[in-house]
């Protein structure tokens, strides 16, 4: 055992941090870890070089403002990850390594809310067949990130609501997925894994405080505070969808009147659309005819943005975020829609929390949820598996 304090222990602490640099962001300058970390530039040297022999990482060259620098990224070859994307409609799984890159991605339509069971047995077949697929043995599975299109009950790990997923009442979605595969499953619901996605891999990059906003058949938003994901005590933050816009407004599912969802939802907004334009629309068609110039679609668009801007106003108040980035089928409306979002911001924000404010339509489309798994697993693996294989007990401590 090692002494708290002791040289060894300091080392190995020093060790761990910038590993977790590297891990959550892909690939650093050593210049940027020095940064990030707080370690000098020299211990940053020393402890690269001696990841480096040990196999956990690679070092490229690169540059950074016009100069000679070298890139650090975890090996590609010490692990790799898995992402699982359940939608309502479909399957979606990847497959990427421990260096950020993604190796294999499939989706395939599926029925989510008719059977777990069936869910869980495609999901088992796709991972299985994507790890072929990608010639790197089963055994270097560090874990999966399995995402699920509803709230996560923090102390029971099962689904918070069961109306959402009738057929997935008291399943433990990770505890299915984890005896299926024989692997550690890290779960989390969509518009949590969005974000994470999004942050890591998309429009979030670089900033640490960040919405995702989805809006689907209902509307969430998952919350990054200071580089972490902020989930609340019961697992429940980010519920943008039911804050209330009118006291006297339309029922919502949720019980009360007038929430942020009835007035943005796919089931409450294209009825107004069918008397005008008939029935069997979506909101990618709605997009679609509203990016043509249809003139009702375009209405349509703009007040759903006007209404999620007021609730993205609030969100400024209380959290003061960098960044809010749209996911979903919406985002594709552009401008269409992230105007409206701004100008409701510009006019119910205090001006100083919406400042440092940009709204941008998400970069990973319906890829930010099965990316987001990815890095859930990036995020939460921690790096004993790492460290211990590739140090032999002992290391000299030379930081
Ligand atoms: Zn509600």
């Amino acid at each position: 055992m090692e002494t708290p304090g002791s040289q060894t222990s300091l080392h190995r602490a020093n060790l761990e941090r910038v590993v977790r640099a590297v891990r959550m962001a892909g690939s650093l300058t050593q210049a940027e870890i020095a940064r990030s970390t707080g370690l000098s530039a020299a211990t940053v040297s020393n402890i690269v070089r001696e990841l480096k022999e040990g196999g956990t990482v690679e070092v490229t060259p690169t540059s950074a403002g016009g100069r000679r620098a070298r890139s650090v990224s975890l090996s590609g070859s010490a692990g790799i990850v898995i992402g699982v994307d359940f939608g309502h409609t479909h399957l979606r799984v990847a497959v990427g390594n421990l260096a950020h890159q993604v190796l294999a991605e499939e989706s395939e339509p599926l029925d989510v809310d008719a059977s777990s069971a069936e869910g869980f047995g495609r999901a088992e077949e796709l991972v299985n067949r994507l790890i072929e697929a990608t010639g790197i043995g089963a055994d270097k599975v560090v874990g999966v990130g399995l995402g699920v299109p509803g709230p996560i009950d923090v102390e029971s790990g099962t689904l918070g609501s069961t109306s959402i997923l009738p057929g997935w009442s008291g399943i433990n979605p990770s505890d299915e997925l984890a005896s299926r595969l024989g692997v550690p499953v890290y779960v989390d619901n969509d518009a949590n894994l969005g974000a994470l996605g999004e942050l890591v891999w998309g429009s979030g990059r670089g900033v640490r405080d960040l919405a995702y906003i989805k809006v689907a058949s209902g509307v969430g938003a998952g919350l990054v505070i200071d580089g972490q994901i902020y989930r609340g005590p019961g697992g429940t933050a980010g519920e943008i969808g039911h804050i209330t816009l009118d006291e006297s407004g339309p029922v919502c599912r949720c019980g009360n009147r007038g929430c942020l969802e009835t007035f943005t939802a796919a089931r409450y907004v294209l009825p107004l659309l069918e008397s005008s334009h008939g029935t069997g629309l979506t909101i990618e068609r709605v997009v679609q005819l509203a990016r043509g110039g249809d003139p009702g679609c375009r209405r349509v668009i703009a007040d759903v943005g006007r209404h999620i801007g007021s609730g993205v106003a609030n969100l400024c108040n209380l959290l003061n975020p960098t960044r809010v980035v749209l996911g979903g089928d919406l985002a594709e409306a552009g401008e269409l829609v992230l105007g409206p979002i701004r100008e409701s911001v510009g006019r119910y924000a205090i001006p100083s929390a919406a400042r440092q404010l940009s709204v941008l339509p998400g970069a990973l489309g319906g890829r930010a949820e099965v990316l987001g798994a990815l890095a859930l697993v990036l995020s939460e693996m921690g790096d004993s598996s790492l460290l211990d294989a590739a140090l032999p007990t002992g290391a000299p401590a030379f930081t």
